[in-house]
Formats: C-alpha cells, structure tokens, sequence
C-alpha cells in the first residue's frame, strides 16, 4: 500500500483505494476504512498527539484525511468526567461520563463524524452534500456544510423535535421532510446518490464518517492517561459509533500506545427500537428490522446498518446490550441532570437508564472503571420534558414573599425526586 489508508470490504477484503463509495460491488457487503499502521506508527506517537491541536484533529494521523487537507472544524475532544454522584444513586464507585453534550459545533458527537466526511466530500469535488438524519446528523452537515460553502439537501422522518428542525434551517441547509422513518430517508438517500454527483454523509461517504466515531475512543484513552477502561456503555443506532470505539482501541493497541487488556462493550437502545440489543439477547449477528416507536428519536434506525457488526463486537467483547422504556428515558435524563449537572437529550437517558440497569443486575461490578457515553444535548428535545415540571405564580419582589414562598417549598426535598430512586 502506497497510501495511510484504503478502502476495504468488510467481508471479502477487496480493496477499493479511495473513493467515494460504501458498498461491495461483488458481495455487496459495507466497505470499511483500513489504515497501514505500520505507516502510521512514527506518526501516531502520544508524543505528536500531546503537540495537536485541542480538538479531534489531534488525531488526524489515524482519519482517513489527505495530509495536505487543513481542518475547518475544531470537534471533539469533550470532558471526560467522574460521576460519583451519579455512581452513589446506581451503585457504581467507579464511573466516567464521556460528555459529547458539549460537543461542538453542534452538541452531539455527530459532530466528528460530519468533520471527517465532508473533508472528503470536499477532496473528492462535491459542491452539494446532504444525509438522511434522525436529528443530531442533520445538524452536524447543515452547521459544516455553512463552514465550507457547500449547498445541501436533507432528508429527516416529519415527526422530527421541532428544536432539530429549526437547528438545521438555521445553517440555511434545505430540509426535506420524509412522510416516513429513517429507513424511508434512508433507501431514499441511497436513489438520490445513485442519480445525482452529491455526497452523501451516510451513504457514499459512509465509510470516511465512521472513522470520526474512532476519536470518541481515541479520547477516552488518552484522558484515561493512555490507559483502556474495562467498561463502555454506548447507546446505539445505526451501530457505528460503538464499533468503531472498539476500532480505535484496538489501534492504540496495536500501535503500543496503550497496555492490552479486554474491555466489555455494552450496548444501549430504547425498547421501543431494539433490533441490535435483541440480536444480542438472542446471541445472534441476524438483525430483525423494527418498525421505530420511541421518543429518543435519534436512535430511532429499525434497520441499523452496522447492527451485525455492533452485535458482533459486544458478544466477542463480553460485554451485553439493554433496551429501556421512555418513562424510564425521561427519568434517567433527570437523574443525570440532578446529581451530575449535565443535560442530556433522548439518547442520553437511554444510556444512563442502560447504565443503571447493567449495575442493578450485576453485569457491571462496581469497582470496574467504566464509561458511559453521552451523545447528545438535552437542549434538542426538551418536549420530553413537558409539563415535568410546575412553574409557579411570580411573587412579589419582597422578602416576606420570598419567606412564605421558601416556607411553602420547605416540605419537598431538595433531594433526588421519588421518582428517580434506583432501578
Ligand atoms: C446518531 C446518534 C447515536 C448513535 O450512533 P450510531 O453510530 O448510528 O450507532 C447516538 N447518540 C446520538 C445522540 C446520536 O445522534
Ligand atoms: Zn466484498
């Protein structure tokens, strides 16, 4: 190999350098990057890491990104944060939350895949560019798309929160509602990049977006002080991003920039869009499709396309896969917002709610070091939260008002709400 990286079919290996596409054309199977890491190794050193920028870029040697190619978008590189509190309320006396919240631009780490992918919609000469989304995507490639000057179409199911629409438009991107779900956008993305020279994220750039979910790993270790953890929780989707965190630390394996040692992957879905943590339940790579019924709409993909990958990952890992109801997602959102301070959207609770599932049922030891991956801002799907919360009569601006009001409120606890005791 004469370059960093090509592309490869996942399942018969046939190379296909570097192109625009995500598909086999002999077994139709999904093409992956592959990087030369012995190319890699006098670039990847923590060393060189150490002297990066601040953000994802840092680890530009192992992103499939031309070396000439000058990033535009600092992502990445969020806190990684202990949860004692949060750890005292599941039982967990060792967990970190990886807060992709404040990812930026647009607070989801959609937005590190989004910057790997339209550096390559740029190097391969697409002047439109477009996705379908259940939400957090569409955002990522309107607000980078804005950056770079390209126009772009995106397809998004019509029952979309009102916050992600208006976070797409914003950019100026043009929104296209889809009487359907994400599979529908989807199949019809998959015609569109067939018929027209665009470049979709998720489609012919498929393989180029996955490799951004590698920087969630890359950071975590990094964060750690180069070492791997024994546990992540992952909520999951299309099952990419919890695929290729197993990917970057099987790199910084191999590359000698961590110690080996086996980490468990565990898996988390809303039950009402669970075909990978069924798959998993059922000890099977087969994924049975799913039609989506669920508020945490950004996970809501019924035919994932990386579930057998995802499925396969967790089971060789040891690790397991959970589903939780929306009452249970709301109340984990609350959880976490009380005791860490940190607001999730949907996709959130499903993990903090998996998270403490996994320590209720003892699939998690207290003690191990684990990490749970928050993914997305709570500020995009406040509907959830509707009536929740009671918004009193104003007072007077007068301390004996002030004093009847606290006298009022002093019978509820400042404690955790009822509601959230553990599961
Ligand atoms: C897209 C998304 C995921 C899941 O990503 P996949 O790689 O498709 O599994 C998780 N959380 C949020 C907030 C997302 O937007
Ligand atoms: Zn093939």
């Amino acid at each position: 190999m004469t370059t960093a990286y090509d592309l490869r079919c996942r399942e018969c290996g046939k190379s296909y350098g570097v192109q625009p596409l995500s598909i086999c054309d002999d077994c139709f199977s999904p093409l992956e990057v592959v990087f030369d890491l012995d190319y890699a190794r006098t670039r990847f050193t923590r060393q060189a890491i150490s002297q990066g920028p601040l953000n994802m870029w840092r680890y530009r040697a192992l992103l499939p990104v031309a070396d000439s190619y000058e990033p535009q978008t600092p992502a990445g590189f969020t806190p990684l944060m202990k949860a004692p509190r949060l750890g005292a309320h599941i039982g967990a006396r060792n967990l970190y939350i990886k807060n992709d919240a404040v990812c930026l631009p647009t607070l989801s780490f959609k937005d590190r895949v989004v910057a790997v992918a339209l550096a390559n919609a740029q190097a391969f000469g697409f002047d439109t560019v477009g996705c379908s989304s259940t939400g957090n995507l569409a955002n990522a490639v309107a607000a980078g798309a804005a950056r770079l000057g390209l126009k772009t179409f995106i397809l998004v199911p019509s029952d979309l929160e009102p916050a992600k629409i208006l976070n797409t438009q914003v950019y100026g991107a043009t929104l296209v509602r889809i009487e359907g779900n994400y599979d529908h956008c989807n199949r019809l993305c998959s015609q569109i990049a067939d018929r027209y020279n665009w470049g979709f994220v998720n489609v012919n750039l498929r393989p180029y977006y996955a490799e951004g979910s590698k920087t969630v790993g890359f950071e975590i270790a990094e964060q750690l002080g180069w070492r791997l953890p024994d546990n992540i929780v992952c909520p999951m989707a299309g099952g990419s991003l919890i695929t290729k965190i197993r990917k970057a630390f099987s790199e910084l394996v191999a590359l000698g920039l961590v110690e080996d040692r086996p980490v468990k992957f565990f898996g988390a879905q809303a039950t009402g869009c669970s075909p990978i943590s069924q798959a998993v339940k059922n000890d099977t790579d087969v994924i049975e499709p799913q039609r989506p019924n669920t508020i945490a709409r950004s996970l809501a993909i019924g035919n994932p396309a990386d579930g057998p990958y995802a499925s396969r990952a967790i089971r060789a890992s040891g690790g397991w896969a959970e589903d939780v109801s929306d009452v249970e997602i709301v109340s984990a959102i609350q959880e976490l917002a009380e005791t860490e301070g940190i607001f999730t959207e949907t996709a959130g609770g499903v993990t903090t709610a998996v998270t403490a599932r996994l320590y209720a049922h003892g699939r998690i030891h207290p003690d191990e070091l684990t990490v749970a991956c928050i993914t997305g801002n709570g500020l995009k799907t406040t509907d959830c939260l509707q009536g929740a919360y009671r918004q009193d009569e104003a007072i007077r601006p007068r301390l004996s008002d002030f004093e009847a009001f606290v006298e009022e409120h002093s019978s509820t606890s400042p404690e955790l709400s009822p509601a959230l005791s553990p599961v």
